[in-house]
């Protein structure tokens, strides 16, 4: 079983308007309300997989029963912890091809419920059905930009491994803790914000920078790369992965489904070809389609075939 993690989840609301009037009413007849966060991205593709997998995270309010309704009606389990806050609504408006959004920053979380998690969350990892453990997003305020590492300590005395996809911060602490994920997603914008300067997309200089001292110990880096596929490194080996051209739809949430690739791999014990592959694979299906962590398995297969693999 793969237990996947969302500790700021949200009810995403997509608003579209032919037209979006500022300092006046603007009425909105298709709503859809589905429930979000990068953790529930991952969640939904590794069910479409038919992975077995279970959601947890920090849930409270009217909003938090929603959600866990939702996941519960597209037969996703789940096992969230309530807190006293409220779980937030994250607004997307589209209009006129571009999409601008309202993202509320989510409850605070307070010191006991802080604790309170990781003992929920041992639990969880000490179950001897979960095999994997991927965790997404950002932290709510009130929890201390360590506590990822807090959650990996708890994973790696089980001997459980992590799939780690977040940014800033949070990130930097995971790297200078001694608790390591076993695999972390960077786009490149993220490793940039790492490493303090910009980066390009070429594999020679992407390899340099993951030489580097700060990566050590993290078994995987896969540096997702849009249109351009993906560079990784699996211990001392280096890979380029080069995607066909594709028909994008919308690729918000693709970074998610390549994380739910690389999972659900790693939870079937798949060579480091046929991991890059499903990673890729579903990111680009999820660019395909107009919902956020939705893939259409359909085209699996002639686009698994379709990629190219490079050892460098
Ligand atoms: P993130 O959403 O984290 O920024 P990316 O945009 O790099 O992640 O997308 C993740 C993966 O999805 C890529 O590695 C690639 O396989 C696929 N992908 C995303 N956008 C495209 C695209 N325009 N064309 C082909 N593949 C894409």
């Amino acid at each position: 079983m793969i237990l996947t993690v969302t500790m700021n989840p949200s009810v995403d609301i997509s608003y579209p308007l032919e037209e979006f009037n500022l300092d006046t009413v603007n009425r909105v007849a298709k709503v859809s309300k589905t429930p979000g966060g990068k953790g529930l991205n991952v969640t939904r593709v590794l069910k479409q997989l038919d992975d077995e997998v279970v959601a947890t995270g920090l849930i409270g309010g009217a909003l938090g029963t929603d959600i866990k309704e939702k996941l519960l009606q597209t037969g996703i389990k789940n096992d969230f912890f309530e807190i006293s806050g409220e779980t937030r609504n994250c607004i997307a408006i589209l209009h006129e091809g571009n999409q601008t959004e309202i993202l509320e920053k989510g409850p605070t979380i307070t010191k006991s419920e802080s604790e309170n998690f990781l003992k929920h969350f041992e639990e969880l990892v000490k179950n001897e059905n979960t095999k994997i453990i991927a965790i997404s997003g950002s932290l709510p305020d009130g929890l201390e930009t360590n506590y990822y590492s807090k959650m990996i300590g708890i994973c790696e005395k089980y001997e459980k491994p992590v799939v780690l996809d977040c940014s800033g911060k949070a990130l930097i602490e995971v790297l200078k803790n001694n608790y390591k994920p076993k695999v972390i997603k960077p786009n490149t914008e993220e490793l940039s914000q790492l490493i303090g300067k910009d980066v390009s997309k070429n594999p020679n200089e992407l390899k340099e920078i993951l030489k580097d001292k700060l990566f050590e110990k993290i078994e995987w880096i896969i540096v997702s790369l849009g249109a351009d596929g993906a560079f990784a490194k699996h211990n001392d080996k280096f890979y380029k992965v080069n995607v066909p051209k594709i028909e994008v739809v919308n690729p918000v949430g693709s970074g998610d489904s390549t994380v739910a690739g690389i999972t659900s791999a790693i939870h079937e014990n798949a060579s480091d070809e046929t991991l890059l592959r499903k990673a890729n694979v579903l990111g680009m299906l999820n660019a395909m389609e107009k919902l956020t962590g939705f893939v259409n398995l359909d085209k699996y297969e002639e686009l698994f075939k379709k990629i190219e693999i490079i050892n460098l």
